[in-house]
């Protein structure tokens, strides 16, 4: 059974904004699980990849005017091998419908909050109009933390192919552009009652985003918890650049969730949007799945 989220926290409608789905291989997502095992939650398709969602975060506070978006999905100005590659489809849901849903435009936002400048989490900031690339949210501030910003230009080996300068590259030297330097294990405050911490796992400089009031919280949870049945503690991905660190930061974060009652928001998952979690003894579990409209 799966409950309605709360519909605000503090101040701060709380929307989930679908902007398309996306297909990455079931083995690399689950790291070291064999496929009998994930493909039970997760079955793949005849090229071996898993369904993805591309979930954003909208946080509207009407009276100040401020519309705060995190992440943006993966955006529309790939070529059809790219899209292809990556099975991207926009058919069901797209950023622009589910703003109108809300009653908003991509110019109604006021911030965007880049948990990282991975391709499938910052695409959508930028759009090609007449072959020419252009801010999607033309009003809005960029977040960014300044280590990620600055691996995105210098990036390893092993991530390199996620950070695509045309996603990101038009904000250099920009005012908008807000660098944050959060220290590890600590948080900012970026708006009231939201706050950004980091983690360093799945890429240095990853931010995690939460929104909370004396009486609910949400992290928006990005590539550190992609999906539901990533909340046990060794199915990291393959795709992380340090897996143990992963690890590690995930347990810290759903024990965290847990003592709280936080509710943890899922970027990728096809089959919930947000839950809690508890410690059934062995290894975290969902206790309690929730949708947002
Ligand atoms: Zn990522």
């Amino acid at each position: 059974m799966i409950m309605d989220g709360p519909g605000r926290i503090g101040p701060y409608e709380i929307h989930a904004i679908e902007t398309g789905s996306f297909a990455l291989d079931g083995g690399a997502m689950f790291g070291i699980v064999p496929k009998p095992v994930w493909e039970k939650t997760n079955p793949a398709d005849a090229l071996n990849r898993i369904e993805m969602r591309l979930r954003c975060l909208l946080l509207i506070d009407r009276a100040a005017k401020r519309v705060l978006l995190v992440d943006n999905g993966i955006g529309t100005k790939w070529a059809e091998k790219f899209m292809q590659m990556y099975r991207i489809d926009h058919s069901q849901w797209a950023l622009d419908r589910e703003l109108a849903r809300v009653g908003l435009t991509p110019d109604d936002v006021t911030d965007v909050i880049a948990t990282h400048l991975h391709f499938d989490h910052m695409g959508g900031t930028t759009r090609r109009v007449n072959g020419e690339l252009v801010p999607t949210f033309p009003k809005a501030r960029v977040w960014v933390q300044e280590q990620n910003w600055n691996l995105a230009y210098h990036p390893n080996e092993k991530d390199r192919a996620s950070y695509l300068q045309e996603n990101f590259d038009l904000y250099r030297g920009n005012p908008k552009l807000e660098l944050l330097q959060t220290e590890y294990g600590r948080s900012d405050e970026i708006a009231p009652g939201i706050r950004v911490r980091v983690s360093n796992g799945h890429t240095p400089g990853l931010q995690l985003v939460e929104v909370a009031d004396s009486g609910s919280a949400l992290i928006y949870c990005a590539d550190a918890v992609p999906t539901a049945t990533h909340v046990r503690t060794p199915w990291v991905m393959g795709y992380d650049c340090f897996p143990l660190t992963m690890m590690e930061e995930k347990k810290k974060l759903l024990g965290e969730a847990e003592e709280r009652g936080a509710i943890l928001f899922f970027e990728h998952c096809p089959r919930m949007q947000a839950a809690t979690v508890f410690h059934d003894g062995k290894d975290f579990s969902i206790k309690q799945a929730y949708q947002f409209r």
